[in-house]
C-alpha cells in the first residue's frame, strides 16, 4: 500500500511549529509495511490543499490528512475535502451531543463557530476523538482512503493508533515485524559500514540505522503472509548482527544506554558515584532521568576546577602539576578519590576538553579521558572526540556509560 501524508497549516510553513506529525506517522506506517512516497505540507488554503489532494488521490492508495479540524476560521480541511468529493455536509446529532457534554464538564462557553466539528461528509465514517472535540473523518472514494485526522499530536496519535490502524491492517494480510538492535561503543557510520554489504542487498529483511542521543539503534524489518517464513528471516538476519556486534548490542527492547546501565547496578547491587569536569553533570543527569536510580546512585561532583578536584576528590597538586588537568593520571586520581570518599562500589571520571577553545598541540579539543573504577580494576581510556562543544560532551558521556557497562558485566 502505497501513502501519501498531507499536513495542513501555514505555522508549518513558516517554520513557527516543527512537523512532528509526519515523524511519527511515517515511523508507525513504516512499521506496518505501508510504503510512504510523499509528504505534502501546505499552508491554511483551500485551493493548494485540492490541487495537492488531487495529485494525491491519483498517485497513492492511501492519504492521511493532519490539520485544519478545528473550531477556527482558518480550519478548511473538512469543507474542501467534502467539496472535492462532492460529498454535502451534515450536522451529526451525535456528534452535537458529544460536544455539548464535552463543554459541561470543562467549564468554558459553547461558542457557535464550535459546531462546525459537528458537520460530517455524508457518507463518510467518524473517527472518534478521545483527547479532543474534533472527531476525524474517513472517506473511502474509487479505492482511495483519505483519513483527515486533527493536527494536536496527541490528538492524532490516538486516533492514528485507535481509528487508523485497525483499517490499514485490516486492508492487508500481510505481517511486518520488526527487531531493534541498541548498539553502543560505536558511531553511526562504522555500524552502517559493517552492514554495507547487508544493506546494499536488502530486499527482506529491510534493515536500517538509526542515531539516537545515547546510542545507535538497528532495525530489521520483515514482512510476508506467513508468521514462520518472517521468523526465519528476521532469525537469518539476527545472526549476522549478532556475529559482528556480539557484546555492543546492550538492548533488544529499545531500552537507552543509560537505562541499561541503570538496570544493571540495580541487578548486581552495585552503588556508583560520578566526578565530571568537562561533561558538567550530564552523567548524573542520564543517570537521575532514570526512576528509582536513588537505590544505585549515590553522588555526583561537578568538579570543574584543579581546586574542585583537589578539595572534593582529593586529586593531589602533583598529579595536577605535572601532567596536567586532562590526562590519565587526573582521570585515575579522580576515581581513586570518588571510591575512596564515598565508598561506592563503582565510580566513573570524566576530564576533557570540550572546546572551541582551549586545546593545544599536545592536548586539543576532543581530547578527553575517561575513567571508571571499582575496588579492584581502574580502566583509563584515552578518547579523541569530533564535533562541537555539545558533541563532545554528548560523546563523552556515552563513552562513559559504555565503559560502565563494560565493567559492570565484568564485575565479579
Ligand atoms: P489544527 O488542527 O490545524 O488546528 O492544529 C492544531 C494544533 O496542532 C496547532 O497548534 C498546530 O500548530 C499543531 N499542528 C498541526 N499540524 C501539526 C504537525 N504536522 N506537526 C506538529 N504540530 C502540528
Ligand atoms: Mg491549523
Amino acid at each position: 500500500m502505497k501513502c501519501e501524508l498531507l499536513s495542513i497549516g501555514t505555522e508549518l510553513l513558516t517554520g513557527a511549529t516543527l512537523n512532528t506529525n509526519v515523524n511519527y506517522l511515517s515511523t508507525e506506517l513504516s512499521a506496518i509495511g505501508v510504503d510512504v512516497h510523499y509528504h505534502t505540507t501546505i499552508g491554511d488554503n483551500p485551493k493548494r490543499l485540492r490541487e495537492c489532494l488531487d495529485i494525491a488521490v491519483n498517485r497513492v492508495d492511501c492519504v492521511i490528512i493532519t490539520g485544519g479540524l478545528g473550531p477556527t476560521q482558518d480550519d478548511l480541511t473538512k469543507e474542501t475535502v467534502a467539496s472535492f468529493f462532492n460529498m454535502p455536509l451534515k450536522r451529526d446529532d451525535q456528534q452535537v451531543k458529544k460536544l455539548k457534554k464535552r463543554f459541561e464538564n470543562s467549564g468554558y462557553p459553547l461558542t457557535e463557530n464550535n459546531f462546525r466539528q459537528c458537520d460530517i461528509p455524508v457518507g463518510a465514517a467518524i473517527l472518534d476523538n478521545s483527547c479532543g472535540t474534533a472527531p476525524g473523518i474517513h472517506i473511502e472514494k474509487n479505492n482511495v482512503d483519505v483519513f483527515m485526522l486533527p493536527g494536536v499530536p496527541r490528538e492524532m496519535k490516538a486516533m492514528f493508533t485507535e481509528s487508523v490502524l485497525p483499517v490499514l491492517k485490516s486492508k492487508s494480510n500481510q505481517i511486518v515485524t520488526s527487531r531493534y538492535y541498541n548498539i553502543c561503543d560505536m558511531g553511526e557510520s562504522q555500524i552502517e559500514n559493517q552492514l554495507l554489504d547487508l544493506i546494499k542487498q536488502q530486499t527482506n529483511p529491510t534493515i536500517a540505522t538509526y542515531a539516537g542521543v545515547e546510542e545507535v539503534t538497528v532495525r530489521i524489518t520483515a514482512g510476508g503472509t506467513n508468521a514462520a517464513e518472517i521468523k526465519k528471516l528476521l532469525d537469518q538476519t539476527e545472526s549476522v548482527i549478532n556475529e559482528r556486534f556480539g557484546s555492543r548490542i546492550f538492548s533488544r527492547d529499545r531500552t537507552t544506554l543509560s537505562k541499561t546501565v541503570g538496570e544493571l547496578l540495580k541487578a548486581k547491587g552495585l552503588s556508583l558515584s560520578t566526578a565530571e569536569s568537562c561533561t558538567g553533570g550530564q552523567i548524573a543527569a542520564a543517570l537521575t532521568a532514570i526512576p528509582g536510580i536513588s537505590e544505585v546512585y549515590e553522588t555526583g561532583f561537578v568538579t570543574y576546577s584543579n581546586n574542585a578536584k583537589k578539595t572534593l576528590l582529593g586529586v593531589p597538586s602533583d598529579i595536577l602539576d605535572t601532567y596536567g588537568a586532562v590526562s590519565h593520571q587526573t582521570a585515575e586520581a579522580m576515581c581513586q578519590g570518588l571510591l575512596e570518599r564515598t565508598g561506592s562500589d563503582l565510580a566513573v571520571s570524566v576530564t576533557g576538553i570540550a572546546g572551541p577553545g582551549g586545546g593545544s598541540e599536545a592536548k586539543p579539543v576532543g581530547l578527553v579521558y575517561i575513567g571508571v573504577a571499582d575496588h579492584q580494576h581502574k580502566i583509563i581510556e584515552k578518547c579523541r572526540f569530533n564535533g562541537d562543544r555539545h558533541q563532545i560532551q554528548r560523546r563523552s558521556v556515552n563513552k562513559a556509560f559504555a565503559m560502565l557497562r563494560n565493567l559492570i558485566i565484568t564485575h565479579d
